[in-house]
């Protein structure tokens, strides 16, 4: 077992810092309050190779393994957690759905302009009566003279105002249940589909959230993504990486929140005394400190397994589940630490408090996971 970083690493999260400093920090409030979707920010990340952290180098990716692609979306959320959400759910959901169930065809097409951010990528699954019962997909996909024509609608989609490609899931089979869903690579302007509301959120106000819809959308058979019918099993394969990097969010935003925290617990007078200096702060510190790099271990386990190339269902979420709920506790210290401040929108622990919720609910919410964790246990 090795709890140092390694000098790439220790390289890679300084270069990302670097980036989100100069490029992301200085906007985050302004994007947050006008619902600014940071395109050119986001374009900048795909310079650096963040867009495309996890593929191949000859595919235009960064080549880098989960604790690396953890480590980016952590510091990425450390200064906006928005920011952090576009990037992971274009990277393990969008791309590496293409990655890991696509045709080399596909690969070949889709990855390299995906991986360098000339494109943006987005991944339906949910629909508006399908949510954490996801197998209840009711859009359909229903194969006519050689063709898929697509109906239904999706919600929820992150990234999908902006998102050049989708990857949707349809029912092809509702005898065949979990295995009659399909996965689909959709092309931004196919006739028949189209983006509708974007939503008005709580939290993550920068990412686009809103619905995707097909309407007689004619594919050829070609926009078929992995084997028919194994659309939905592909996507909890997917959803298990996926999940290592909610975590990661989890913990940047945390990590953001206790830094801003711990900064304002040494400014603020009360009583003659600065406020670090009551054991009632120092312990609220210390909690806070001790739970981040807890929900980190948990991160990098999962992270390392799936580096290693082995099955992470229970681990991606044991580190999503305790990352997020850590979190929120985090957030919510934060802005008890900062008293009335921490109300105001002028300390940025206000929108990590609402940015931090999404982490207990994107990519299956808490109960989920403990249903996923048990029925895990119980198989072992
Ligand atoms: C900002 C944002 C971004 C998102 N991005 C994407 C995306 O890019 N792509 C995508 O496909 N989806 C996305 N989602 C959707 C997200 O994954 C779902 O919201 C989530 O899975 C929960 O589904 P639901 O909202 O329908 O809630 P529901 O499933 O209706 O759940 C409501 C409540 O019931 C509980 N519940 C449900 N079933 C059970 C059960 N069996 N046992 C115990 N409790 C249960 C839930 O835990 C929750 O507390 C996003 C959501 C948000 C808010």
């Amino acid at each position: 077992m090795n709890f140092e970083y390694t000098s790439e690493q220790i390289q890679l999260r300084s270069t990302v810092r670097e980036f989100a400093a100069a490029e992301i920090a200085p906007h985050v409030m302004e994007w947050d309050e006008n619902q600014i979707f940071p395109l050119d920010a986001i374009k900048k990340a795909g310079e650096l190779g963040l867009l495309g952290a996890i593929f191949p180098e000859d595919l235009g990716g960064a080549g880098l393994g989960y604790i690396d692609y953890a480590i980016v979306i952590e510091e990425l959320a450390r200064v906006d957690p928005s920011v952090a959400l576009i990037i992971a759910a274009h990277n393990s959901l969008c791309t590496n759905h293409i990655y890991l169930a696509g045709s080399d065809e596909q690969k070949r097409r889709y990855i390299p302009k995906l991986a360098t951010g000339e494109w943006i990528g987005c991944w339906s699954l949910t629909e508006p009566e399908a949510g954490s019962d996801a197998a209840g997909t009711r859009s359909t996909a229903v194969l006519q003279d050689g063709h898929w024509i697509l109906n239904g609608g999706k919600t929820f989609t992150t990234n999908a105002q902006y998102a050049d490609v989708c990857v949707a899931m349809c029912v092809t089979d509702r005898q065949a249940s979990q295995h009659g869903i399909s996965a689909f690579i959709l092309d931004k302007g196919t006739p028949g589909f189209r983006v509708g509301k974007k939503e008005n959120k709580l939290g993550m106000r920068a990412s686009a959230t809103g619905e995707v819809l097909f309407t007689d959308c004619r594919l050829s058979p070609c926009q078929l993504l992995g084997k028919p019918g194994e659309g939905f099993v592909d996507s909890l394969r997917i959803l298990d990486g996926g999940r290592i990097s909610i975590a990661a969010l989890a913990v940047g935003t945390a990590q953001g929140a206790f830094d801003a925290a711990l900064r304002y617990s040494k400014q603020r007078k009360q009583f003659g005394r600065f406020i670090s200096e009551f054991q009632a702060i120092q312990h609220k510190l210390a909690d806070m400190a001790t739970s981040i790099e807890a929900a980190r271990l948990l991160m990098f386990q999962a992270g390392a397994m799936k580096d290693a190339g082995k099955r992470v269902t229970k681990q991606s979420a044991m580190a999503k589940l305790f990352a997020s709920e850590m979190a929120v506790k985090v957030c919510d210290e934060a802005v008890q630490i900062h008293g009335g401040y921490g109300f105001i929108k002028d300390y940025p622990v206000e929108k990590f408090y609402r940015d931090v919720k999404l982490c207990t609910i994107g990519e299956g919410t808490s109960e989920i996971q403990r249903m996923v964790i048990a029925r895990q246990l119980l198989k072992e």
